[in-house]
Protein backbone atom coordinates (compact mmCIF):
# COMPACT_ATOMS: atom_id res chain seq x y z
CA UNK A 1 0.00 0.00 0.00
CA UNK A 2 1.59 3.91 -0.79
CA UNK A 3 -0.43 6.45 1.57
CA UNK A 4 -1.29 9.52 0.08
CA UNK A 5 0.48 11.42 2.15
CA UNK A 6 2.75 11.14 5.33
CA UNK A 7 3.03 13.98 7.08
CA UNK A 8 7.00 15.23 7.77
CA UNK A 9 8.83 15.02 10.50
CA UNK A 10 12.14 15.81 11.31
CA UNK A 11 14.74 13.39 13.61
CA UNK A 12 15.31 16.52 15.64
CA UNK A 13 11.78 16.95 16.61
CA UNK A 14 11.60 14.80 19.82
CA UNK A 15 14.88 16.74 21.70
CA UNK A 16 12.87 19.95 20.81
CA UNK A 17 10.15 19.06 22.24
CA UNK A 18 11.80 17.17 25.40
CA UNK A 19 13.76 21.00 25.43
CA UNK A 20 10.46 22.49 25.61
CA UNK A 21 8.87 20.30 28.25
CA UNK A 22 12.18 19.89 30.58
CA UNK A 23 12.27 23.84 30.78
CA UNK A 24 8.44 24.63 31.23
CA UNK A 25 8.09 26.56 28.40
CA UNK A 26 5.28 25.20 26.58
CA UNK A 27 2.87 27.95 25.67
CA UNK A 28 2.82 30.78 22.97
CA UNK A 29 5.85 33.04 21.30
CA UNK A 30 8.48 31.12 23.28
CA UNK A 31 12.15 30.38 22.10
CA UNK A 32 10.73 27.90 19.02
CA UNK A 33 8.10 30.06 17.97
CA UNK A 34 10.24 32.93 17.54
CA UNK A 35 13.03 31.25 15.61
CA UNK A 36 10.30 29.97 13.47
CA UNK A 37 9.29 33.66 12.44
CA UNK A 38 12.88 34.72 12.29
CA UNK A 39 13.65 31.70 9.32
CA UNK A 40 10.66 32.27 8.08
CA UNK A 41 11.84 36.36 7.79
CA UNK A 42 15.00 35.54 6.54
CA UNK A 43 13.66 33.14 3.62
CA UNK A 44 11.11 35.17 2.11
CA UNK A 45 12.23 38.89 3.12
CA UNK A 46 9.26 39.45 4.78
CA UNK A 47 8.78 42.65 6.99
CA UNK A 48 7.33 40.37 9.98
CA UNK A 49 6.28 36.92 10.19
CA UNK A 50 3.81 35.52 12.91
CA UNK A 51 3.24 32.03 13.61
CA UNK A 52 -0.21 31.35 14.06
CA UNK A 53 -2.59 28.28 15.01
CA UNK A 54 -3.45 27.63 11.27
CA UNK A 55 -3.83 29.34 7.53
CA UNK A 56 -7.45 29.46 8.43
CA UNK A 57 -6.50 31.76 11.50
CA UNK A 58 -3.87 33.78 9.50
CA UNK A 59 -6.35 34.58 6.87
CA UNK A 60 -8.96 35.74 9.76
CA UNK A 61 -6.20 37.97 11.21
CA UNK A 62 -5.62 39.14 7.48
CA UNK A 63 -9.31 39.88 7.26
CA UNK A 64 -9.24 41.78 10.51
CA UNK A 65 -6.47 43.67 9.43
CA UNK A 66 -7.62 44.42 6.05
CA UNK A 67 -10.93 46.00 7.96
CA UNK A 68 -13.01 44.00 5.96
CA UNK A 69 -16.82 44.60 7.07
CA UNK A 70 -20.63 43.78 6.42
CA UNK A 71 -20.87 43.76 2.35
CA UNK A 72 -17.81 43.89 1.59
CA UNK A 73 -16.76 42.05 -1.67
CA UNK A 74 -13.56 39.71 -1.80
CA UNK A 75 -12.78 38.88 -5.37
CA UNK A 76 -11.25 34.68 -4.73
CA UNK A 77 -10.76 31.89 -6.87
CA UNK A 78 -13.98 29.07 -6.20
CA UNK A 79 -11.35 26.33 -6.84
CA UNK A 80 -10.07 26.46 -3.19
CA UNK A 81 -10.12 25.15 0.19
CA UNK A 82 -13.06 26.58 2.37
CA UNK A 83 -10.68 28.54 4.55
CA UNK A 84 -10.32 31.20 1.87
CA UNK A 85 -14.02 32.32 2.09
CA UNK A 86 -14.68 31.89 5.50
CA UNK A 87 -12.08 33.82 6.83
CA UNK A 88 -14.15 36.28 5.20
CA UNK A 89 -17.82 35.42 5.55
CA UNK A 90 -17.18 35.60 9.29
CA UNK A 91 -16.80 39.55 8.78
CA UNK A 92 -19.66 39.50 6.64
CA UNK A 93 -18.43 39.80 3.67
CA UNK A 94 -19.21 38.57 0.01
CA UNK A 95 -16.78 36.26 -1.66
CA UNK A 96 -17.18 36.78 -5.43
CA UNK A 97 -15.97 33.99 -7.61
CA UNK A 98 -13.72 34.07 -10.23
CA UNK A 99 -12.91 31.28 -12.81
CA UNK A 100 -9.50 29.23 -13.02
CA UNK A 101 -7.17 28.69 -15.89
CA UNK A 102 -6.72 25.26 -16.70
CA UNK A 103 -3.10 25.38 -16.79
CA UNK A 104 -2.74 25.81 -13.48
CA UNK A 105 -5.83 25.67 -11.52
CA UNK A 106 -4.73 29.48 -10.72
CA UNK A 107 -7.81 32.28 -10.50
CA UNK A 108 -7.63 33.62 -14.39
CA UNK A 109 -5.95 37.39 -13.77
CA UNK A 110 -7.39 38.45 -16.80
CA UNK A 111 -10.75 37.93 -15.26
CA UNK A 112 -10.72 39.72 -12.01
CA UNK A 113 -11.07 43.55 -13.20
CA UNK A 114 -14.49 42.36 -15.00
CA UNK A 115 -15.17 41.17 -11.02
CA UNK A 116 -15.12 44.70 -9.49
CA UNK A 117 -17.53 46.80 -7.95
CA UNK A 118 -17.83 49.65 -5.84
CA UNK A 119 -17.92 47.16 -2.79
CA UNK A 120 -14.73 44.98 -3.60
CA UNK A 121 -12.19 45.74 -0.93
CA UNK A 122 -9.59 42.89 -1.52
CA UNK A 123 -8.06 40.12 -4.10
CA UNK A 124 -7.21 36.47 -2.60
CA UNK A 125 -5.16 34.92 -5.03
CA UNK A 126 -4.45 31.23 -4.45
CA UNK A 127 -1.43 29.71 -5.46
CA UNK A 128 -2.47 25.55 -6.11
CA UNK A 129 0.19 22.83 -5.86
CA UNK A 130 2.67 25.98 -4.62
CA UNK A 131 2.78 27.43 -8.61
CA UNK A 132 2.16 30.76 -8.09
CA UNK A 133 -0.92 33.12 -9.87
CA UNK A 134 0.32 35.79 -12.18
CA UNK A 135 1.49 38.45 -9.27
CA UNK A 136 2.01 41.14 -11.70
CA UNK A 137 -0.91 41.36 -13.29
CA UNK A 138 -2.83 40.98 -9.87
CA UNK A 139 -0.65 43.36 -8.04
CA UNK A 140 -1.47 46.48 -10.71
CA UNK A 141 -5.12 45.64 -11.11
CA UNK A 142 -5.13 46.18 -6.99
CA UNK A 143 -2.93 48.78 -7.27
CA UNK A 144 -5.13 50.99 -9.84
CA UNK A 145 -8.63 49.48 -7.65
CA UNK A 146 -7.25 50.54 -4.68
CA UNK A 147 -7.65 46.50 -3.40
CA UNK A 148 -6.15 45.14 -0.37
CA UNK A 149 -4.13 41.78 -1.63
CA UNK A 150 -4.52 38.58 1.20
CA UNK A 151 -2.44 35.89 -0.63
CA UNK A 152 -3.80 32.25 0.19
CA UNK A 153 -0.18 30.89 0.06
CA UNK A 154 -1.24 27.76 2.04
CA UNK A 155 0.71 25.47 -0.27
CA UNK A 156 3.40 27.72 -1.48
CA UNK A 157 6.37 27.74 1.20
CA UNK A 158 9.59 27.70 -0.35
CA UNK A 159 8.08 28.71 -4.13
CA UNK A 160 8.40 32.09 -5.79
CA UNK A 161 7.46 34.29 -8.39
CA UNK A 162 9.97 36.05 -10.42
CA UNK A 163 12.48 35.05 -7.73
CA UNK A 164 10.26 36.44 -4.98
CA UNK A 165 8.83 34.69 -2.36
CA UNK A 166 4.82 33.37 -2.44
CA UNK A 167 2.98 35.57 0.64
CA UNK A 168 5.38 38.41 0.31
CA UNK A 169 3.76 40.31 -2.40
CA UNK A 170 0.17 40.82 -1.01
CA UNK A 171 -0.16 42.91 2.12
CA UNK A 172 -0.64 39.75 3.79
CA UNK A 173 0.34 35.92 3.30
CA UNK A 174 -1.03 33.09 4.77
CA UNK A 175 1.24 29.60 5.15
CA UNK A 176 -0.30 26.73 6.45
CA UNK A 177 1.48 23.92 8.69
CA UNK A 178 -1.33 21.40 8.54
CA UNK A 179 -0.35 17.99 8.65
CA UNK A 180 -1.26 17.82 4.64
CA UNK A 181 1.28 20.37 3.97
CA UNK A 182 5.56 20.27 2.66
CA UNK A 183 6.18 21.52 6.62
CA UNK A 184 4.16 21.09 9.21
CA UNK A 185 3.36 21.52 12.95
CA UNK A 186 0.70 19.24 13.06
CA UNK A 187 -2.03 21.97 12.69
CA UNK A 188 -0.42 25.91 12.39
CA UNK A 189 0.32 28.80 10.07
CA UNK A 190 1.77 31.63 9.65
CA UNK A 191 1.26 35.78 8.78
CA UNK A 192 3.20 37.75 6.73
CA UNK A 193 3.38 41.15 6.85
CA UNK A 194 4.34 43.35 4.38
CA UNK A 195 4.35 46.42 6.00
CA UNK A 196 6.17 47.66 9.06
CA UNK A 197 2.82 49.87 9.83
CA UNK A 198 0.30 46.75 10.05
CA UNK A 199 3.09 44.85 12.74
CA UNK A 200 1.35 46.45 15.85
CA UNK A 201 -1.99 46.54 14.63
CA UNK A 202 -1.41 42.29 13.94
CA UNK A 203 -0.01 41.43 17.17
CA UNK A 204 -2.34 43.35 19.41
CA UNK A 205 -5.18 41.50 17.26
CA UNK A 206 -2.97 37.84 17.42
CA UNK A 207 -2.91 38.37 21.07
CA UNK A 208 -6.49 38.64 22.33
CA UNK A 209 -6.61 42.61 21.46
CA UNK A 210 -3.49 43.07 23.99
CA UNK A 211 0.24 44.69 23.82
CA UNK A 212 1.12 41.90 25.94
CA UNK A 213 3.76 40.97 23.07
CA UNK A 214 5.41 44.42 23.37
CA UNK A 215 5.18 43.26 27.32
CA UNK A 216 6.95 40.20 26.57
CA UNK A 217 9.47 42.25 24.65
CA UNK A 218 10.06 44.51 27.53
CA UNK A 219 9.05 47.70 25.79
CA UNK A 220 6.30 48.49 28.56
CA UNK A 221 5.94 47.70 31.90
CA UNK A 222 2.57 46.47 32.03
CA UNK A 223 -0.14 45.35 29.13
CA UNK A 224 -3.56 46.11 28.84
CA UNK A 225 -6.39 45.50 26.67
CA UNK A 226 -6.48 47.87 23.43
CA UNK A 227 -8.23 46.41 20.58
CA UNK A 228 -10.97 43.73 19.71
CA UNK A 229 -8.27 40.47 18.71
CA UNK A 230 -8.66 36.98 19.78
CA UNK A 231 -6.26 34.01 20.18
CA UNK A 232 -4.05 33.06 17.02
CA UNK A 233 -0.79 31.41 19.23
CA UNK A 234 0.15 28.04 18.82
CA UNK A 235 1.75 26.25 21.86
CA UNK A 236 6.23 26.19 21.43
CA UNK A 237 5.97 22.64 21.26
CA UNK A 238 4.22 22.94 18.33
CA UNK A 239 6.67 25.52 16.75
CA UNK A 240 9.76 23.06 18.02
CA UNK A 241 7.95 20.23 15.56
CA UNK A 242 8.12 22.68 13.09
CA UNK A 243 11.57 24.53 13.45
CA UNK A 244 13.22 20.90 13.37
CA UNK A 245 11.69 20.76 9.52
CA UNK A 246 12.80 24.15 9.35
CA UNK A 247 16.43 23.48 9.78
CA UNK A 248 16.13 21.02 7.01
CA UNK A 249 13.89 23.27 4.58
CA UNK A 250 15.83 22.35 1.50
CA UNK A 251 16.55 18.88 1.81
CA UNK A 252 13.11 18.20 2.21
CA UNK A 253 12.45 20.62 -0.71
CA UNK A 254 14.45 19.27 -2.75
CA UNK A 255 13.30 15.56 -1.95
CA UNK A 256 10.22 16.75 -3.24
CA UNK A 257 10.96 18.19 -6.26
CA UNK A 258 13.30 14.98 -7.35
CA UNK A 259 9.95 12.95 -6.80
CA UNK A 260 7.62 15.58 -8.79
CA UNK A 261 10.72 15.79 -11.78
CA UNK A 262 10.40 11.59 -11.70
CA UNK A 263 6.51 11.76 -11.98
CA UNK A 264 6.80 14.28 -14.61
CA UNK A 265 9.45 13.02 -16.56
CA UNK A 266 7.91 9.45 -16.53
CA UNK A 267 4.40 10.66 -17.68
CA UNK A 268 5.34 12.99 -20.50
CA UNK A 269 5.08 10.00 -23.30
CA UNK A 270 1.57 9.62 -21.65
CA UNK A 271 0.90 13.27 -21.77
CA UNK A 272 2.30 13.12 -25.26
CA UNK A 273 -0.29 10.54 -26.60
CA UNK A 274 -3.03 12.57 -25.20
CA UNK A 275 -4.10 10.22 -22.54
CA UNK A 276 -3.54 12.75 -19.30
CA UNK A 277 -3.01 16.06 -18.86
CA UNK A 278 0.34 17.28 -16.77
CA UNK A 279 0.92 19.72 -14.92
CA UNK A 280 1.95 23.52 -15.91
CA UNK A 281 4.86 25.74 -13.85
CA UNK A 282 4.38 29.04 -16.11
CA UNK A 283 7.79 30.55 -16.74
CA UNK A 284 9.13 32.84 -13.90
CA UNK A 285 7.23 30.26 -11.57
CA UNK A 286 9.80 27.99 -9.18
CA UNK A 287 7.48 25.59 -7.31
CA UNK A 288 7.95 23.52 -4.19
CA UNK A 289 6.59 20.48 -5.66
CA UNK A 290 3.56 20.27 -2.90
CA UNK A 291 1.33 18.06 -5.24
CA UNK A 292 1.84 15.99 -8.29
CA UNK A 293 -1.39 16.07 -10.02
CA UNK A 294 -2.50 14.03 -13.54
CA UNK A 295 -5.86 14.97 -15.48
CA UNK A 296 -8.20 12.48 -17.03
CA UNK A 297 -10.92 12.64 -19.51
CA UNK A 298 -13.57 13.14 -16.85
CA UNK A 299 -15.25 12.87 -13.56
CA UNK A 300 -16.55 8.82 -14.65
CA UNK A 301 -12.93 8.22 -15.41
CA UNK A 302 -11.28 9.57 -12.33
CA UNK A 303 -13.60 7.60 -10.65
CA UNK A 304 -12.73 4.14 -12.17
CA UNK A 305 -9.01 5.07 -12.40
CA UNK A 306 -8.90 6.56 -8.77
CA UNK A 307 -10.87 4.43 -6.10
CA UNK A 308 -11.34 0.91 -8.81
CA UNK A 309 -7.81 0.73 -10.47
CA UNK A 310 -5.30 2.75 -8.18
CA UNK A 311 -6.63 2.51 -4.98
CA UNK A 312 -8.98 -0.78 -4.82
CA UNK A 313 -6.59 -2.73 -6.91
CA UNK A 314 -3.36 -1.33 -6.32
CA UNK A 315 -3.39 -0.14 -3.29
CA UNK A 316 -2.15 3.34 -4.17
CA UNK A 317 -4.14 6.23 -2.23
CA UNK A 318 -4.72 8.80 -5.07
CA UNK A 319 -7.41 11.41 -3.99
CA UNK A 320 -9.29 14.45 -5.48
CA UNK A 321 -9.26 17.77 -4.67
CA UNK A 322 -11.54 20.68 -3.73
CA UNK A 323 -15.15 20.76 -5.15
CA UNK A 324 -15.97 23.99 -5.96
CA UNK A 325 -16.90 26.76 -3.10
CA UNK A 326 -19.37 28.34 -5.53
CA UNK A 327 -21.48 24.84 -5.89
CA UNK A 328 -21.28 23.84 -1.93
CA UNK A 329 -24.55 24.92 0.41
CA UNK A 330 -22.16 28.08 2.12
CA UNK A 331 -21.44 28.97 -1.04
CA UNK A 332 -24.47 29.01 -2.38
CA UNK A 333 -25.34 31.29 0.80
CA UNK A 334 -22.35 33.53 1.21
CA UNK A 335 -21.05 33.90 -2.10
CA UNK A 336 -21.84 34.37 -5.97
CA UNK A 337 -20.00 33.43 -9.23
CA UNK A 338 -19.13 36.57 -11.80
CA UNK A 339 -18.71 35.56 -15.14
CA UNK A 340 -19.14 31.70 -16.29
CA UNK A 341 -17.92 29.02 -15.14
CA UNK A 342 -16.10 27.29 -18.01
CA UNK A 343 -13.49 25.33 -15.74
CA UNK A 344 -13.23 25.66 -12.44
CA UNK A 345 -16.43 22.78 -12.69
CA UNK A 346 -15.20 20.98 -15.42
CA UNK A 347 -11.29 20.91 -14.55
CA UNK A 348 -11.92 20.08 -10.67
CA UNK A 349 -13.51 16.75 -11.98
CA UNK A 350 -10.58 15.46 -13.39
CA UNK A 351 -8.04 16.28 -11.50
CA UNK A 352 -6.24 12.98 -9.59
CA UNK A 353 -3.48 13.62 -7.16
CA UNK A 354 -1.21 11.08 -6.95
CA UNK A 355 0.84 10.38 -3.72
CA UNK A 356 3.84 13.26 -2.45
CA UNK A 357 5.28 13.20 1.01
CA UNK A 358 8.84 13.40 2.19
CA UNK A 359 10.11 10.19 2.53
CA UNK A 360 8.47 8.52 -0.75
CA UNK A 361 10.73 6.71 -2.76
CA UNK A 362 11.96 6.77 -6.20
CA UNK A 363 10.89 2.82 -6.24
CA UNK A 364 7.62 3.63 -5.14
CA UNK A 365 7.46 6.37 -7.42
CA UNK A 366 8.07 4.00 -10.32
CA UNK A 367 5.63 1.77 -9.10
CA UNK A 368 2.97 4.17 -9.49
CA UNK A 369 4.21 5.44 -13.00
CA UNK A 370 4.68 1.83 -14.04
CA UNK A 371 0.62 1.06 -12.54
CA UNK A 372 -0.50 4.48 -14.84
CA UNK A 373 1.17 3.92 -17.77
CA UNK A 374 -0.21 0.21 -17.54
CA UNK A 375 -4.07 1.92 -17.09
CA UNK A 376 -3.43 3.91 -20.08
CA UNK A 377 -1.88 1.47 -22.41
C1 LIG B 1 -4.42 23.77 3.72
C2 LIG B 1 -5.06 24.97 3.13
C3 LIG B 1 -5.71 25.94 3.91
C4 LIG B 1 -5.98 25.76 5.39
O1 LIG B 1 -4.86 25.56 6.16
P1 LIG B 1 -5.03 25.22 7.72
O2 LIG B 1 -3.64 25.45 8.24
O3 LIG B 1 -5.47 23.82 7.82
O4 LIG B 1 -5.99 26.19 8.29
C5 LIG B 1 -6.20 27.07 3.30
N1 LIG B 1 -6.08 27.26 1.97
C6 LIG B 1 -5.49 26.35 1.18
C7 LIG B 1 -5.37 26.64 -0.29
C8 LIG B 1 -4.96 25.18 1.73
O5 LIG B 1 -4.39 24.27 0.92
Amino acid sequence: MINFNVPPCAEKAMDYIKECVKNQKICGDGAYTKRCNEWIEKRTGTAKCLLTTSCTHATELAALLADIRPGDEVIMPSYTFVSTADAFVLRGAVPVFVDIRPDTMNIDEKLIEAAITEKTKAIVPVHYAGVACEMDTIMEIAKRHGLKVIEDAAQGIMSTYKGKALGTFGDFGCYSFHETKNYSMGEGGALLIREEKDVEDAEIIREKGTNRTKFIRGQIDKYTWINYGSSYLPSDMNAAYLYAQLEIADEINDARLACWNHYYERLTPLADAGKIELPTVPEGCVHNAHMFYIKVADGTERERFMNQYLKAENGIYAVSHYVPLHTAPAGLKFGRFHGEDRYTTRESERLVRLPMYYGLTMEQVDYICDKVINYFA
